[in-house]
């Protein structure tokens, strides 16, 4: 049989230079409001890949300063993880950073700029960005695939994780939902909404959808603040045939994920009291269990299966802290002095992703793997009628 692992025409190809690391830690710096206060220690973009606070200087995989557009993240984390998920790797951008620095808007934008034509799209967060080039770049490879077929399938899901509970963004009604381990140990969540979709519209709509649906609070600053920690997962599907009446020839399977994070450090809810109190402390707990993890992780011990499932947002992110998925981690980070412990507790978090190893896999199926899988599939069932 013959293999067909190489024969895709990747289009992204001929732009790339170093291959891309499997953890990518990028900092950005948002602009500062009218009431911060730029001053001693000054926190600034040093290099194109580092960062000082004070006489520290830290440095990532890029830095991004207060000037960065919307578009530049995408150039730096977007652009080459379509190209990893049509390439069938898992991936993921996490966005990371205390209240206020930027996570919200880095990863969706304002959902007014998600809508075609309105409101100027500059403001375009990274995920919308990415779904407008995947269907691009989707309709590309059918069209270059010359005599052969691909075909492709999309779905999507939009999840929180509030107070510890895992609710579904597209059809609120259902909460606490369970996280279940396939026979391959992959996660995945009982009753949890899908939705296929086929354009950047049904995405936008999606997005928009399970936004709106998300648990937010009134901060001081008159603002919202997230209260739950968010995720949102497309699973990209696509199989080849040589000729439209032949077999399936390969397909691989991608998910790539989004997780934005819930308000996290100084707290100014002014909505405090007894309500507030579980959540607040749930809210804590799984923080903290991710930067205990991060913490084994860059030591270079892999933690067991166990440790991960203590709670929703580490079990989640079981394939891409120290698993076979692709990770970006983006930190957010604020200008302004007054948050200095802050940030720099950001920035420590970056640094020790850094050092995370992720071995990413292609999940792939060849035609020799089907051939192997039909060959079991015949063993077994003559094994069952000798043992009839
Ligand atoms: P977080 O999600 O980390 O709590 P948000 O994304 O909600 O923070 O950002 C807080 C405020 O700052 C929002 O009003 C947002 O629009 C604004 N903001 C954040 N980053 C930028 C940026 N890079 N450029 C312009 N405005 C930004
Ligand atoms: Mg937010």
């Amino acid at each position: 049989s013959k293999v067909l692992k190489s024969s895709r025409s990747d289009p992204i190809q001929e732009h790339s230079t170093a291959p891309d690391p499997p953890v990518k830690v990028v900092v950005r710096i948002r602009p500062k409001t009218v009431n911060e206060k730029l001053g001693d220690p000054t926190i600034r973009k040093a290099s194109e890949d580092s960062v000082s606070i004070g006489d520290r200087e830290f440095s990532f995989n890029s830095v991004l300063d207060s000037t960065s557009k919307q578009e530049d993240v995408f150039d730096l984390i977007g652009v080459p993880l379509v190209k990893d998920a049509l390439a069938g790797y898992n991936a993921s951008i996490l966005s990371y950073g205390q209240t206020g620095s930027g996570k919200t808007y880095t990863m969706w934008g304002p959902p007014s700029a998600m809508v075609e034509g309105q409101s100027p799209s500059t403001q375009q967060g990274i995920v919308p960005r990415i779904f407008k080039k995947l269907f691009i770049d989707i309709e590309r490879e059918k069209d270059n695939s010359d005599d052969k077929q691909i075909n492709y399938q999309c779905r999507c899901s939009f999840l929180e994780i509030y107070n510890g509970q895992i609710g579904d963004l597209l059809d609120p009604t259902q909460r606490n939902l369970k996280i279940k381990d396939d026979a391959k140990n992959v996660f995945y969540i009982e009753n949890l909404t899908e939705e296929y979709v086929t354009s950047y519209d049904d995405v936008t709509q999606i997005l928009i959808k399970g936004l709106s649906s998300r648990k937010v609070g009134a901060t001081s600053i008159n603002s919202k603040s997230s209260r739950s920690h968010i995720v949102f997962t497309c699973v990209i599907e696509s199989w080849c045939k040589e000729t439209p009446s032949s077999n399936i020839s390969s397909s691989k399977t991608s998910r790539i994920s989004f997780i934005d994070l819930a308000a996290m450090g100084r707290d100014k809810q002014i909505d405090a009291g007894r309500e507030f109190e579980r959540e607040r402390k749930e809210l804590k707990s799984s923080l903290s269990h991710l930067g205990h993890l991060v913490n084994i992780l860059a030591t270079g011990t892999q933690p067991d299966d166990l440790m991960y499932r203590d709670s929703c947002l580490t079990h989640l992110l079981q394939q891409s802290l120290g698993g076979n998925a692709k990770l970006s981690v983006i930190c957010n980070i604020s200008p302004d002095i007054k948050n200095y412990v802050e940030t720099l507790s950001t920035l420590r978090f970056g640094q020790r992703v850094r050092s995370i190893q992720n071995k990413p896999v292609i999940n792939e199926i060849t035609e020799e793997d089907m051939d192997d899988l039909t060959d079991q599939i015949r063993q077994l069932k003559e094994e069952l009628i000798r043992a009839k």
